[in-house]
């Protein structure tokens, strides 16, 4: 076993996904960088509750990661805080839907920095560490959209492909250096994110929100059933581990079987 506690730095923790990896992460022994969009003082009692609860060191920075500073600024400050950065989670994501002749330019810029380009920054900040300390972990949150599309998703499910090259484009470049780089491929989960998109396709459509969730949302999930964060944070747990340590360039579908069909 390793002497020290892990740090990790959690992009998008605020909330969602990401909230429930930090989680399972702070469960796990290691320090953690949450981030996110919301005030310091929103955050600070979920970083006192995770520091409380597990034992750990978690602090909080609203590092914008639509701009390459706030990638590189968040890294910095986490190295500040506990002296290194161990694993990486590129989480922070948004949506728009849209048809494309109707999709907003300035979306599609959005989407593009924060979704893809905030990988690229915060992986390049963090990744010399890493190799020079021999061992590290890169988790991108790509999604399902990885791997398929769906209509008016343009922007998203461009920038989820893209993350997947990515991924595997750095995993060969840092795997004599004992860091593994992996993306996960989550099919849909619960969050605010799509409990956003609920009402609008309910109105859209002419069916009620729960038709949506069944026959839109889950349509596609042979399982029926939402992937829930704390079933994410227990797959990024196991790419964080010594059984994966070969284990490196992958899109890991969590996705109920939708991209098996
Ligand atoms: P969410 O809306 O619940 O949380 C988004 C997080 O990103 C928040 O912490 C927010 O503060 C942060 N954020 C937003 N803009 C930011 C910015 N400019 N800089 C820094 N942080 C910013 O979303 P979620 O559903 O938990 O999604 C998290 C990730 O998982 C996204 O990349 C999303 O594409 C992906 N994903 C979600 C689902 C799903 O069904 N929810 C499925 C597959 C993939």
């Amino acid at each position: 076993m390793h002497s020290h506690p892990r740090s990790a730095v959690v992009t998008g923790s605020s909330s969602g996904i990401g909230l429930g990896i930090a989680e399972g992460f702070a469960a796990a022994g290691m320090n953690v960088m949450m981030n996110g969009i919301e005030s310091p003082e929103e955050i600070r009692p979920i970083c006192d509750r995770l520091a409380d609860e597990h034992g750990v060191r978690v602090a909080y920075e609203p590092a914008n990661m639509m701009t390459p500073e706030g990638a590189r600024d968040l890294i910095a400050s986490a190295e500040k805080a506990f002296g290194r950065v161990d694993v990486l989670v590129n989480n922070a994501g948004i949506q728009h839907v849209a048809p494309v002749e109707e999709f907003p330019e300035a979306k599609w810029d959005a989407i593009m920095a924060l979704n893809l380009s905030a990988v690229f920054h915060t992986s390049k900040a963090a990744i010399t560490g890493m190799k020079t300390r021999g061992w590290g972990r890169i988790i991108n949150v790509a999604s399902a959209h990885g791997l398929v599309a769906s209509p008016f998703k343009s922007a998203y499910v461009s920038a989820k492909h893209g993350i997947l090259g990515f991924t595997k484009t750095l995993a060969i470049e840092a795997a004599e250096n004992g860091v593994t780089v992996n993306a996960i491929c989550p099919g849909y989960v619960l969050t605010p994110l799509v409990e956003k998109q609920i009402p609008d396709t309910a109105k859209a459509r002419g069916i009620t929100e729960e038709q949506v969730k069944r026959d839109v949302l889950l349509a596609a999930q042979w399982t029926k059933k939402f992937v829930t964060v704390e079933q994410l944070a227990g797959v990024a747990l196991f790419l964080c581990s010594e059984a994966a340590e070969n284990i490196t360039g992958i899109a890991l579908p969590v996705d109920g079987g939708w991209t098996a069909s």
